[in-house]
């Protein structure tokens, strides 16, 4: 099992959105620091500004932020959004599935078990845990002149 790039990017955007909440960011930023191409991000970015997720300001001084609080996103439902495209199986879309063993197949039925399992146990992680009192991600995604007062107080005792 792999996630798609975009599943990815989408939560390394989140993460350097929340890591930064008072400042807009820009895609051309995010790109940089995440390692990844501006125009991956600029798709994934839209499909999270549609979904409200996020919050676009266009122009000079413009960029991007959470549209909402980091404890109220869901890491499972950002997944299932960017993931649900992608049947898991080719039988998972009866639209296209051609595999011949669909009527009797068992094996169907628990990975359909497995994979509600793998969303459940993120459905009950938000984006605020991913990146409350986490300075070493703090350190690499803030775009802050000064690191916050706990991670800077971190850093002089280590
Ligand atoms: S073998 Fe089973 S799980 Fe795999 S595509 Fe066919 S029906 Fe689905």
């Amino acid at each position: 099992m792999r996630l798609t790039t975009r599943t990815n990017l989408a939560a390394r955007v989140l993460m350097a959105c929340a890591v930064n909440p008072d400042r807009l960011i820009r895609t051309s930023e995010i790109a940089a620091i995440c390692n990844c191409s501006a125009h991956h991000v600029a798709v994934v970015v839209q499909r999270l500004q549609a979904e409200g997720y996020i919050s676009t300001l266009r122009g000079r001084a413009g960029g991007l932020r959470l549209a909402r609080p980091a404890d109220q996103i869901s890491i499972g439902a950002v997944f299932r959004l960017f993931e649900a495209e992608i049947p898991f199986a080719e039988c998972f879309d009866p639209e296209t599935n051609t595999c011949p063993l669909t009527g009797s197949c068992r094996l169907r039925g628990y990975v359909k078990r497995a994979l509600e399992a793998f969303y459940h146990e993120l459905d009950m992680v938000t984006l605020e845990d991913l990146v409350r009192g986490n300075c070493g991600l703090t350190e690499l995604l803030s775009m802050q002149p000064q690191m916050p007062a706990v991670c800077a107080t971190d850093q002089v005792q280590h």
